[in-house]
């Protein structure tokens, strides 16, 4: 079971786009995915179709203990996967596990519990450092980063990175990062082919050789509740998760 942490303090970047529609793409190829949505946005809720209004249960009684994972996981219907869901009530979780004891390891023991259900487990963060991001780090096997190439892309990396390197020495001595993802791409762009670069001098092979072009069809297929194989599957946005998802899928097998 691999557990992908996507996940960039900064907003808009791709983060809950890559994960609704990474893990489409996975189940297409064959893969059991859960997504687990850790934004009080719940935007990977709506975009899997799933009425964030409406949640009997949601990931924030995980956290603070009343439910476990497999109660509160539903199916998204267009996109195949399973999903803990999540709204505005996450956000109390913050200030509700401040003085709780293994506040960081919740979502870790949570998943722990699941193994053998599911191939990936993608973990849709929220912009920001917080506690709950934490949560994800500590329970990832893995980092995805998702960054659009502009000119301040590269500052808000180096928090995270050492955000990341806080979390490998206090609390998850096996994270790696994964991978940066390019995303939201306009190849005409010269800055965005400059930072593409200046990525690729900096970080080599991390950079997946997958790039997610900005393409309309992405954009458009959470306003009906679908990734985007299930509305527009020949689209450049369609087809560029299904190559990250095989390229994701060969780094595994690569790296045993
Ligand atoms: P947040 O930090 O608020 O959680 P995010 O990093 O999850 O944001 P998304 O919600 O995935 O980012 O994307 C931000 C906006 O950009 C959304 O409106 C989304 O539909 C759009 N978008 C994302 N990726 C693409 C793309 N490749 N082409 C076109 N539009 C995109
Ligand atoms: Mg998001």
């Amino acid at each position: 079971m691999k557990i992908l942490a996507i996940t960039n303090q900064k907003g808009g970047v791709g983060k809950t786009t890559t994960c609704v529609n990474l893990a489409a793409s996975l189940v297409s190829l064959g893969k059991q995915v859960l997504l687990i949505d850790l934004d009080p946005q719940g935007n990977a809720s709506t975009g899997s179709g799933i009425d964030k209004a409406h949640l009997k249960n949601s990931i924030y009684h995980v956290l603070i203990g009343e439910k476990s994972l497999k109660d509160v996981v539903v199916t998204s219907e267009k996109g195949g996967f399973d999903i803990a869901p999540s709204n505005r009530e996450l956000a109390g979780a913050e200030v509700e596990l401040v003085n709780e004891l293994a506040r960081e390891t919740r979502l870790k023991v949570a998943i722990a519990k699941l193994s053998g259900v599911y191939d990936y487990v993608l973990l849709d963060c929220p912009p920001a450092l917080n506690l709950v991001t934490v949560n994800a780090l500590t329970a990832a096997s893995a980092v995805m980063i998702p960054m659009q190439c502009e000119y301040y892309a590269l500052e808000g990396l180096s928090d995270l990175v050492n955000t990341i390197k806080k979390v490998r020495a206090h609390l998850n001595p096996t994270l790696e990062i994964e991978g940066l993802l390019r995303t939201l791409f306009d190849n005409r762009n010269m800055l965005a082919q400059q930072v593409s670069a200046q990525l690729i001098s900096h970080f080599g092979e991390k950079v997946y050789k997958t790039v997610i072009p900005r393409n309309i069809r992405l954009a458009e297929a959470p306003s009906y509740g679908v990734p985007v194989l299930s509305y527009d599957k020949g689209s450049k946005g369609a087809l560029a998760y299904l190559e990250l998802a095989q390229e994701i899928m060969h780094k595994e097998r690569k790296n045993g």
